[in-house]
């Protein structure tokens, strides 16, 4: 079992984290991924500011990476409207540091003396040694690489969060899985960077050891998402571990698949149909390679309510719907103490709450996240402030499984 442990700068938005954890964790196999909460600032002082504008976009943006399709004329139109930050960047040995910090802190077991149970958590957070960490961030880096690997040890990473739409057509989190696995399978196979850097591709073929010098590149990378013929057998040679392979074709397979589907619908909008499976709270897009969202008790009784109200429902309104409510949460927490569950949605159905809000805000960036905005516009419970909020997919579409 291997183990890669995802913590982020502090800048970085809590449900983009929480959404790229998620869709790694739907891949079982020899590597588990675990999130860890606590954030990481970066020092106040940056190496160097980097203002961004069209024409640095337009010119190649070293990256390390790997994909490339001709840009369609919807995301040319988008890149004009952003408005390029300057960017803060650091030398690697900046982010690097920080996975020291966490390494420090999470090289000991709780005392014996704690709750068993609190032990047994903490160790399953306990980081050790050979245990590969990625510190996700926005902050730049000199270089300009998307992602770093420290070179001795080939153990610690950093990937950065943003600007992959201007390459793509996908989420953030579709390329950051990628570069994840895929920096896990160079790195265990071959050791660390002067082992493998002799198989960089410097011209693209589509292969995870494309350099990605021309921005291009990294698109027909992430369209690919494959390992050429010459790395597969580097690898093979290096006895690379089954397990770890079969894992990380299963994630490049599924990622191709979600770039692809987003390249489609930017000319014929399809919608996958979804599938709301309430054991498991979990909302899937079959039409999207079984693509899954998750969300919790609370979350999912507020999309299941939405989603049998087709017209709609003004907020407002809502205390009104207090019994339908309660009766779809204690369906999904059949287990959950009565009077516990009457003060959930009794909070949920308060006027004076925020909890409503909260929720439907909540859903709607995990479906961004996971589909990107034009398809989650969708799925997500939308309507003017006031006025009817409702779920677009047609109900045909949609099918309730137990
Ligand atoms: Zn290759």
């Amino acid at each position: 079992m291997i183990r890669a442990h995802i913590i982020r700068t502090a800048e970085v938005d809590e449900d983009l984290f929480a959404s790229v954890v998620q869709y790694l964790q739907q891949f079982k196999g020899e590597v588990e991924f675990i999130a860890h909460q606590e954030t990481f600032a970066m020092p106040e002082k940056k190496d160097k500011v980097i203002k961004m504008d069209d024409e640095d976009f337009d010119k190649a943006f070293p990256v390390m990476c790997e994909y490339n399709l001709q840009m369609p004329e919807a995301s040319k139109s988008f890149k004009k409207e952003l408005d390029f930050p300057s960017v803060g960047a650091y030398s690697w040995d900046k982010f690097f540091a920080l996975i020291d910090k966490f390494r420090k802190k999470k090289k000991n077991a709780l005392p014996s003396d704690s709750r068993p149970s609190d032990v047994r958590k903490s160790e399953s957070y306990l980081v050790k040694p050979e245990d590969h960490v990625f510190i996700l961030t926005y902050q730049g880096n000199i270089e300009k690489w998307f992602v770093g690997s420290e070179m001795h040890n080939g153990r610690n990473h950093f990937i950065h969060l943003l600007y992959w739409n201007h390459y793509l057509m996908s989420e953030p989190i579709y390329p950051v899985a990628y570069h994840v696995m895929s920096t896990i399978l160079r790195n265990q196979t071959f050791g660390h960077y002067n082992e493998y850097m002799s198989l960089f591709h410097e011209k693209a073929k589509g292969c995870m050891m494309d350099l990605c010098l021309d921005k291009h590149d990294i698109i027909l990378k992430m369209r690919t998402a494959d390992i050429c013929s010459v790395c597969m057998e580097a690898i093979q040679n290096k006895g690379v571990n089954q397990a770890l392979l079969r894992q990380a074709l299963q994630i490049f397979d599924h990622v191709r698949a979600q770039v692809l589907f987003r390249e489609r619908f930017v000319h014929v909008p399809i919608f996958s149909s979804i599938r709301i499976d309430r054991r498991n709270g979990e909302l899937i897009f079959p039409e999207m390679s079984n693509l899954v969202v998750k969300l919790n008790p609370l979350e999912l009784t507020v999309y299941l309510f939405f989603i049998r109200h087709e017209r709609g429902i003004i907020l407002s309104y809502l205390p009104d719907y207090y019994d339908e409510l309660l009766q779809i949460y204690q369906e999904l927490q059949p287990s959950l103490d009565r009077d516990e569950a009457a003060l959930r949605i009794a909070d949920l159905t308060n006027p004076l709450s925020n909890s409503i809000s909260e929720k439907i805000s909540r859903i709607k960036s995990k479906l961004k996240n996971m589909l990107g905005e034009e398809i989650a516009a969708s799925y997500v419970i939308a309507g003017p402030n006031g006025g009817l909020k409702k779920i677009g997919i047609a109900r045909d579409l949609v099918e309730e499984i137990i």
